[in-house]
């Protein structure tokens, strides 16, 4: 406020001086005299006039200012709320996981970026047995289970998503074959040293079977897919709890 005050202050000076010198050049063409009426109406009206008028619009500079800075905040902290949101939606509500969808966009966007990687597809074994002799809130327990066990399995850096009720994805960034075997290997030991027992009793054994692919460049999303998913029915008809990934590379 006092900034206004002194600013337009100096307005209403720069005006009166600029008045009183346009009175006296008007007045000396004219061949008339600087008297003191003269000299008031040269100083006071600019003074009364250009004081309140620039302060008011200084005034109304500042709250623009302030109003443009609210509004750039807000605009910041909706873009943030709709980032959230749309990782939100991205997201499977009981795993934390990636929904499908978003599942797929990843490895196809990072298909394009990257040019190793690997993608793993992990089924649950037998889970509608799960289910019917324990109840679903039980299954649903063993399916949190096993997604801890994947966690545990996979590096911070790889996808995780769930691409159907008990099937799901990682995406290996960066992973050769090699990478690929081990980490299924992990996943699946991981998922059968679990204890899991919803009642109390006897643990009940959980195991996966995972079908594994390496990630070309020029195979689309859905041709992964079907790669991925024939190597998952080659482990579960092989008799389950096992992971079939590519082949070895041959030695030199
Ligand atoms: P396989 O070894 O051949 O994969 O046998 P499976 O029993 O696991 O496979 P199937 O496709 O016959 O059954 C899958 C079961 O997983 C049936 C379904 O009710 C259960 N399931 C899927 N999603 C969920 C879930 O979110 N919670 C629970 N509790 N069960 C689920
Ligand atoms: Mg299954
Ligand atoms: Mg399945």
């Amino acid at each position: 406020m006092n900034g206004i005050a002194l600013r337009s202050g100096c307005v209403a000076l720069c005006s009166a001086l600029a008045s009183f010198a346009i009175v006296w050049v008007v007045l000396s063409v004219r061949g008339g005299t600087m008297d003191g009426n003269a000299l008031l109406m040269g100083l006071l009206c600019p003074i009364l006039i250009a004081w309140p008028a620039s302060a008011y619009t200084l005034s109304q500079q500042q709250r623009l200012k302030v109003a443009h800075r609210e509004l750039a905040r807000a605009h910041a902290q909706l873009a943030a709320a709709h980032r959230r949101l749309a990782e939100k939606a991205n997201r499977d509500e009981m795993t934390g996981m990636l929904k499908r969808e978003a599942f797929f966009g990843t490895i196809d966007a990072s298909r394009r970026r990257i040019d190793r990687g690997a993608l793993l597809i992990i089924d649950a074994d037998h889970f509608k047995k799960i289910n019917d002799t324990h109840g679903h809130l039980a299954g649903d327990e063993a399916l949190l289970a096993i997604c801890g066990a994947i966690r545990q399995g996979v590096r911070e850096s790889d996808v995780l998503g769930r691409i159907g009720g008990e099937e799901f994805g990682a995406l290996l960034v960066g992973a050769t074959a090699v990478d690929a075997r081990r980490v299924a290997e992990r996943i699946r030991k991981e998922v059968e040293a679990l204890r899991f027992s919803p009642t109390d009793g006897e643990p009940i054994p959980l195991t996966v079977s995972i079908g594994g692919i390496l990630c070309g460049r020029d195979a689309s999303v859905s041709e992964l897919m079907r790669a991925a998913d024939r190597r998952l029915y080659e482990a579960k008809n092989c008799g389950r709890n096992r992971a079939v990934t590519e082949p070895m590379p041959a030695a030199a």
